[in-house]
């Protein structure tokens, strides 16, 4: 039996066989020589193509043939088998790095073609050359086939979001922090999770463990009794959900009668069911950043219309606010070509890319306003530092609506808000409310750039204090402006949801509170424990 102890992302006890999920693919570029070379490479292909081959008779269903055909006829492509043996014997390199490198001129022959189809097939070239090189290096492949608790080393969103969701009963984050983004997925999933571990684990796949989120504990290979009081323990939680439930049709508000909505936040529209599940007053921040990291190539009007859509239309008339892409930083989208930057927080990203990819973001905000006809749609702008970039936003909008006025699409007008999630819109508040139709403070770039702390930095995470006067002082300033100027304010970053702050805010006139659907109803439960005539906003904020 041994323990770990790490960060809790998302609480809950489970107990399960261990995956062991680590996707880095490290090509080695030692060479046997060429001959041997193009041998490894041809009796990996080979062997690939077999593999495929035993699927293709094991499945009975059409469209899975279908992708495994195309499978099949890429590994046996003359393009790619001429561009590798070329590589191996002009270049003198391994098998491994020049499998990579076809991959790479592949994509790029194949992305630059001006045939829809062929576009998508870029996925396919980096499956199947994934395929070969694992199968140089005589990696296996990872196959959840059963519910399990996944230790992931440098998993990215895209992939968390590829495993289906029946098949994680917990997630470890060896070495990601509590506030990176898939730390932040994880908990919009509901997955039980913790982080940033204090040391790496020593363990096999299908070991049997515990992962108590609770007590920031993973335990591998449990004593008898463990096993036995956890099972006790996971009972106890399981009543515990089912009292929640009593929230979800509820009104709810403050003992003193207050009001606050309690919205959610998603990375897509898959987790729809959740929020609608929970009863969320509306859709606080969706980060349609997500589509864009879960695809291979710049997702189509038509793509992303059908995700909108489908959010807008299920919250009928409550608000569903879209935040349009954040890319950049910890969300990095290879096809969008960013080159690497030393302090990628500060860098490029969020608005600051708009106007370089115009044509991306305006592909955005036409499937965006066509939606608007569906339900209460409202589009908000992140990383905003300064009034221009807002002015562009707008600018773009009005021409979106001219194409779509162009060719016969109806829209109606939606609201425009910004978020509130660096120090400089924070200060200048007051001039941005002159623009825009709401306000929706990011506390978790908000509190990284006013605290200076990394939120992607595990070792800093010790000294974050979610009461720092500094952030509380801001809250409190914005929310006044935002009353002030009649327009409405929010809360999306991960301290909305933070109990002993929930008064405070309630106090300052927020409007919503926009958490993880998963948080919905814990939420609604502490708002009626709370009197606000007890809070003295001075305590929080001097
Ligand atoms: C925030 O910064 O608080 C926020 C909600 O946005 P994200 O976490 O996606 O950066
Ligand atoms: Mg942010």
């Amino acid at each position: 039996m041994k323990r770990y102890i790490g960060k809790r992302v998302f609480d809950g006890v489970v107990i399960g066989n261990l995956v062991l999920y680590d996707e880095n693919i490290s090509v080695d570029n030692k060479s046997e020589g060429n001959e041997m070379e193009i041998k490894k490479f041809h009796n990996a292909r080979e062997s690939v193509i077999e593999d495929y081959k035993n699927i293709f008779h094991e499945k009975k269903q059409l469209s899975d043939n279908t992708i495994i055909l195309s499978y099949i006829s890429l590994l046996e492509d003359l393009d790619l088998i001429e561009m590798t043996e070329s590589l191996i014997a002009k270049e003198n390199v391994s098998s491994q790095v020049a499998i990579q490198k076809t991959c790479h001129n592949l994509k790029q022959m194949f992305s630059n073609l001006d045939n829809e189809y062929l576009k998508e097939r870029v996925k396919d070239i980096d499956e199947v050359c994934n395929k070969i090189i694992k199968k140089i290096q005589n990696k296996k492949e990872i196959i959840i086939t059963s519910p399990s608790i996944i230790l992931a080393r440098n998993m990215s969103v895209s992939s968390l979001l590829k495993i289906e969701s029946s098949k994680i009963l917990g997630l470890i984050l060896e070495d990601a922090s509590p506030n990176s983004h898939i730390a932040i997925l994880a908990r919009s999933l509901a997955i039980p999770c913790i982080a940033s571990l204090y040391e790496r684990m020593e363990v096999e796949n299908d070991e049997l463990v515990i992962l108590d989120c609770s007590n920031n504990c993973v335990i591998v290979s449990p004593l008898k009794y463990e096993i036995e009081k956890y099972k006790k323990i996971c009972e106890r939680n399981d009543f515990y959900k089912q009292e929640l439930n009593a929230y979800k049709y509820k009104e709810i508000e403050t003992i003193d009668k207050k009001r606050v909505k309690v919205f959610a936040n998603v990375s897509s529209s898959l987790e729809i069911d959740n929020v609608l599940e929970n009863n969320a007053d509306g859709i606080g921040l969706f980060r349609s950043e997500y589509i864009y990291l879960n695809s291979d190539t710049f997702p189509s009007e038509d793509e992303q219309f059908i995700q909108y859509k489908k959010c807008v239309s299920s919250l009928k008339d409550k608000p569903t606010i879209i935040r349009t892409m954040d890319i950049g930083a910890d969300k990095q989208v290879s096809y969008f070509n960013i080159s690497k930057e030393k302090n990628p927080a500060l860098g490029y990203r969020g608005v600051r890319l708009y106007k370089e990819y115009k044509e991306v973001f305006m592909t955005q905000l036409k499937a965006l306003l066509r939606t608007s006809i569906y339900g209460n749609l409202r589009i908000m702008i992140p990383m905003v530092t300064n009034i221009d970039e807002i002015l562009f936003v707008l600018n773009c909008v009005n021409e979106a609506k001219k194409d779509l006025s162009l060719r016969n699409i109806p829209y109606n007008n939606v609201k425009i808000g910004a978020m509130i999630e660096t120090p400089a819109a924070a200060l200048i508040c007051d001039q941005i409310a002159k623009y825009v139709d709401f306000f929706s403070i990011g506390t978790n770039d908000l509190s990284q750039y006013l605290l200076a702390i990394d939120r992607e930095n595990p070792k800093v995470l010790d000294i974050f204090d979610y009461k720092h006067k500094a952030i509380l002082k801001l809250i409190y300033y914005i929310s006044n402006i935002a009353k002030q100027n009649d327009i409405e304010v929010g809360i999306c970053g991960e301290l909305a949801r933070n109990k002993d702050l929930l008064g405070f805010y309630i106090k300052c006139g927020i409007d919503e509170i926009s958490v993880s659907s998963s948080y919905i109803l814990e939420c609604k439960k502490n708002i009626t424990s709370i009197n606000t005539n007890e809070i003295d906003i001075n305590e929080y904020i001097n």
